[in-house]
């Protein structure tokens, strides 16, 4: 995107002095790129960063600019960049070949982990994103139960295909995003999380409903943090129904615990959806959980069954590297405590923000749980409670401290790292004054658990 902001923050003109070949790539990619980027949440002003390269915890811009990264690949690195073991399997993998488009040893070995490791997994299927298994997940579910309906629950995010655009982020009253049918969306039911009774009204009033699905931690991965009863009577209440649960795990996968959300909370859902952490860095999703469900995909037993099956394709649907790089992710988070340091790093991380905002008096505050955190203003606001609507005060609010902070990254840059003793862990100890990264790219932040390498004595070194 061009640089036309017209500001006279000090914090711009201190990120515009320091990353002009950013600014000139923002320029190019502006030609080629609607808003010059390839994900909406990369979309920034004045412009984004150009990224390099990157390690651990840590990315370079193009201008040398050192960061901590607090966004991790959008949550697919819990284990930070590059980590060794990951790189290792991929290198192996690539010189073997990247795409045989055939079944291979690889696959089985990621499903033997995603089965070990989440209790729920009967059967296993690889996608290429976290939105394909969304979707195959409704399909599945719409074919199982025989019925039409999805139990949504707003603000909660799955993905950017036709069923998960309303409700979002806008379109609270359900009607349809601009491209989407009308007939999609009078398939779906928009309800409010942490609120059994009106679910519980929901299901008793409709009996078409085939599945309701969420994400287990709460609304954009516990940002609007879910209440462990209400979880407990929505599995009661679902099973009471003949509704299906799927439990989107995307974000919450191999992070909340090596086991998920659902072993978090002791609930098992009929139906998981998977990827980011699964696939260590690199594309690929899944869609797991009941076999009786997952069989509608079986050739033999829908044929046996006499019933219809439901056709899956996709090019790159477990590919060797992405099947490497989980493998090599999923024994760490299997076999290690990763998990768990990496929420303990996010506790001591938001405390010590916390104390920041205090000592300066920004009248801002974090929140969150496993590994996510989230910036508001104080008093904060449960989002649940903010009058929803396409001008949704929630994402304008969003949006605000993503320009403020830009000064953070820049200020923590020059404050730098490069003059501090090397640190147990770079995100526990040195984070709380190295937040513009992650304010800058989401008002959140991800703690990926990068120990494996001595960062602070890299930069030192200039590497
Ligand atoms: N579900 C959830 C909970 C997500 O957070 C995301 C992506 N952020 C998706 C689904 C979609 O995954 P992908 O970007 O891999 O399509």
């Amino acid at each position: 995107m061009p640089d036309s902001l017209t500001t006279n923050s000090p914090i711009i003109a201190a990120y515009r002095a320091a990353t002009p070949g950013s600014a000139a790539a923002a320029e190019k990619a502006a030609r080629l790129f609607p808003s010059g980027v390839t994900h909406d949440s990369r979309y920034l002003e004045p412009y984004g960063l150009y990224i390099t390269r990157a390690k651990g915890p840590r990315k370079w811009d193009v201008d040398g600019n050192c960061y901590v990264d607090y966004f991790g690949g959008h949550g697919a690195l819990l284990l930070g960049h590059c980590h060794p073991k990951v790189v290792a399997a991929v290198e192996q993998q690539v010189e073997r070949g990247t795409h045989f488009g055939a079944s291979h040893e690889l696959e089985i070995a990621w499903a033997e982990w995603v089965m070990k490791l989440i209790p729920s997994a009967e059967r296993v299927r690889f996608t290429s994103s976290g939105t394909e298994a969304t979707m195959m997940a409704l399909r599945l579910a719409r074919a199982f139960t025989g019925k039409s309906k999805i139990i949504r629950f707003k603000h909660h995010f799955h993905g950017w295909h036709d069923h998960m655009t309303s409700g979002y982020a806008s379109h609270f009253d359900g009607s349809p995003t601009p491209g989407v049918l009308p007939g999609v969306t009078t398939g779906l039911v928009l309800a409010e999380q942490n609120d059994a009774v009106g679910l519980a009204r929901l299901l008793d009033d409709d009996d078409d409903i085939a599945a309701a699905i969420l994400e287990p931690t709460g609304a954009h991965g516990a940002q609007l943090p879910i209440d462990p009863a209400f979880l407990v009577e929505l599995r009661e209440l679902t099973r009471q129904h003949g509704v299906l649960l799927i439990f989107d795990e995307v974000v919450t996968g191999f992070r909340v615990s090596p086991g998920g959300a659902q072993v978090e909370y002791g609930i098992r859902p009929d139906l998981t959806t998977l990827a980011k952490i699964l696939a260590g860095g690199l594309p690929g999703g899944a869609i797991t959980g009941r076999k009786d469900i997952l069989d509608l995909l079986d050739f033999q037993v829908t044929k046996a069954a006499d019933r219809e099956k439901i056709s899956h394709q996709g090019t790159f649907n477990a590919n060797p590297l992405s099947a490497a790089a989980g493998v090599a992710a999923l024994e760490i988070v299997g076999t290690t405590d990763a998990c768990a340091r990496a929420n303990r790093y996010a506790e001591t991380l938001r405390r010590r923000i916390n104390e920041v905002f205090e000592e300066e008096r920004v009248p801002w505050a974090v929140e969150g749980s496993s590994g996510r955190g989230l910036f508001r203003q104080t008093p904060s606001r449960a989002r649940a409670q903010i009058p929803a609507g396409d001008d949704d005060p929630w994402r304008r609010f969003q949006r605000q401290p993503r320009r403020h902070n830009l000064g953070h990254a820049w200020r923590s840059r020059t404050r730098g790292h490069d003059d501090r003793p090397p640190q147990s862990h770079p995100h526990a100890e040195t984070g709380a004054r190295d937040l513009g990264p992650a304010v800058r790219a989401h008002g959140c932040c991800r703690v990926e658990v990068c120990d494996h390498l001595d960062l602070d004595q890299e930069v030192r070194a200039g590497r």
